[in-house]
């Protein structure tokens, strides 16, 4: 199949530059411990703390030196191609933060900075940073083509660090960190709201299927933490997918709860590029399954959450060796178990007419393995498709799997205010969209990130795709799934039956 780029735009001086991100408000920033307002010495603040961060990463440290400028990555970003902005293109995005460490960390940018492209760390470049570092999703692709393997998103995480240390957070991500941090989820749901919230999706599930699905919360002793981007409990279509695998673990007679302390499995830390953040709300994880007595943490559909629980995870916190398989698992993981273990039977015809196509999301695609297999963060959400409906179709090579184009909306993007850059950013993902709907009649776009969903849900309609269904994975597997089999219990983690099961009755 011919890949649908290269369609390389001209280039257009500062075509993004009116992109700007909000900046974040003095309690928030504050409450994070980070200045409420900019600060007056911030050039100073700045430069130390560039120092103190490439001193401390050492993969930092090599891409500020590793750079041949040799061209590879400046057709391979979304935001470029989308905005034409050549500040898009991964190096020149790279250049803000690497031009102005030479300066100001190096021999030769301090003496010679004409000689090796070293700059002023200017209020006009501050701004700069504060545009462009907001206009990376942290998608990675521009590394998959590196030849050096220089990964942007690191530098762009570097930047927001720098920039909030100096009292210029973002809103958007700085607001959800906080409050995922006082709360436990990025909505803000306090347990007895979880609660009520989960109570009436068994409502709506038992009027509509007449089977008794629990949706349990906080009950000890089960074998499996579910722990799922809290927009799965309310967000269309994210909700479908939450009901989807609550039928399945129903149906498959698993011992499951979520927890109201870890009930958001996003993890805003990671797109802050601060490592405290990030391993405060990963600790929550962690916590509890500590306090629940679960053996099995499962995290649902949520791209980012996946990489830090399923990379990240031992160097944030430690020793996992609590978990049966000392190590978090993908819900795909545990439903393609299901399915071959004979635990859940899936039947396609129950959803007849769904051509489906499946967008890789980035941070599954490039950020984590899933299951044993090398190949298993592609493969295993395919098997799953491919049992769950009659037609799965395959968008353009150079557009899937590793080299998967981001939605547009990724690493704390998803603010109203960038909804201009973010139309153009999903134009690569778009426009492989529109071959395979005119082609092969795709009805469903697929996926599992909850940034994902949301993203395509906004923007398609802005590039002629409205018709296109945006839909969860597990909505689609909740859809075929055989939920009025008999169903048979699932051996705890020593072989032993749980207690509750599948014949549970309702509350
Ligand atoms: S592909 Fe890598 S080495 Fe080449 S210009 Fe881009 S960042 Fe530099
Ligand atoms: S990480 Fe993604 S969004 Fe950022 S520069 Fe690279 S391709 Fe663009």
């Amino acid at each position: 199949m011919n890949t649908v780029y290269p369609i390389i735009p001209l280039i257009e001086q500062r075509a993004a530059a009116a992109h700007v991100s909000h900046r974040a408000d003095a309690a928030t920033s504050e409450a994070l411990g980070y200045p409420g307002e900019p600060v007056e010495n911030w050039q100073a603040l700045a430069i130390a703390r560039l120092g103190e961060l490439v001193a401390g990463n050492r993969a930092l440290r090599v891409f500020m030196d590793t750079c041949t400028r040799c061209g590879a990555c400046t057709d391979k970003c979304h935001y470029y191609l989308g905005t034409r902005d050549p500040n898009n293109m991964p190096v020149a995005r790279q250049e803000l933060l690497r031009s102005v460490w030479r300066r100001y960390h190096t021999w030769s940018g301090r003496w010679l900075p004409w000689l090796v492209g070293a700059r002023e760390l200017t209020r006009e470049m501050l701004d700069d940073w504060y545009r462009y570092f907001h206009q990376c999703s942290e998608c990675r692709r521009c590394a998959v083509f590196c030849p050096k393997g220089i990964d942007t998103s690191e530098l762009s995480m570097a930047g927001r660090e720098i920039l909030a240390t100096v009292g210029l957070g973002q809103r958007y991500t700085q607001t959800i960190v906080e409050k995922a941090g006082r709360i436990g989820n990025n909505l803000g749901l306090k347990p007895a709201a979880l609660r009520d919230v989960l109570e009436n999706l068994e409502e709506d599930i038992l009027d509509e299927t007449g089977v008794a699905v629990r949706l349990p919360l906080d009950e000890p002793n089960r074998e499996i933490l579910v722990v799922t981007p809290s927009a799965d409990f309310f967000a269309e279509p994210h909700v479908d997918g939450l009901i989807g695998y609550a039928k399945m673990l129903h149906a498959a007679g698993v011992s499951w709860t979520f927890s109201s302390h870890a009930s958001e499995a996003a993890n805003f830390g990671l797109f802050n590029g601060n490592l405290d953040q990030e391993r405060e709300l990963a600790a929550r994880l962690v916590e509890a399954v500590y306090v629940l007595g679960v053996s099995r943490l499962v995290i649902g559909e949520c791209g980012h959450a996946w990489r830090v629980a399923g990379e990240r995870l031992p160097s944030l916190i430690g020793d996992l060796s609590i978990l049966i398989k000392g190590r978090a698992e993908h819900l795909c993981e545990l439903s393609v178990e299901l399915l071959d273990s004979g635990r859940i039977t899936l039947d396609p015809a129950r959803n007849a007419g769904v051509v489906a196509t499946y967008h890789d999301s980035c941070n599954i695609a490039r950020g984590a393995m899933m299951g044993e297999r090398a190949d298993g963060a592609f493969e295993l959400p395919r098997r799953l498709l491919r049992a769950a409906v009659p037609t799965l179709v395959e968008m353009a090579d150079g557009t899937t799997r590793r080299e998967t184009f981001c939605c547009g909306g990724g690493g704390g993007l998803l603010s109203d205010e960038l909804m201009p850059l973010r139309v153009q950013g999903a134009e690569p993902r778009a426009r492989a969209l529109r071959r395979v709907v005119e082609r092969d009649a795709v009805t469903h776009l697929v996926a599992i990130c909850a940034i994902c969903k949301t993203q395509f849900g906004s923007v398609l309609p802005a590039h002629d795709l409205e018709r296109v269904r945006v839909t969860s994975l597990h909505a689609l597997v909740g859809d075929a799934l055989v939920l009025d089999a008999p169903a048979v219990p699932m051996p705890g983690p020593d072989g032993i039956e749980p207690a509750d099961t599948a014949t549970e009755p309702a509350r």
